[in-house]
């Protein structure tokens, strides 16, 4: 399991930062979470302006 980003991304870059074990990149067209690295931690999910990601 990980969390996701979805269409809802505007790319502002909060939740990189946010993330404790660097699994978030800017993907191109939106942030994307490796979910090999993820740790389901949930630090992203709060700092996102768009409700972009959540749990998948
Ligand atoms: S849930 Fe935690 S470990 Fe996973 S991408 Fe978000 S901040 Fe990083
Ligand atoms: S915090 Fe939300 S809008 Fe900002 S880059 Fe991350 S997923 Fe995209």
């Amino acid at each position: 399991m990980a969390h996701v980003i979805s269409d809802a991304c505007v790319s502002c870059g909060s939740c990189a930062g946010a993330c404790p074990v660097g699994a978030i990149s800017d993907g191109g067209s939106k942030y994307e979470i490796d979910a090999a690295t993820c740790i389901d931690c949930g630090a992203c999910e709060g700092v996102c302006p768009t409700g972009a990601i959540s749990a998948e």
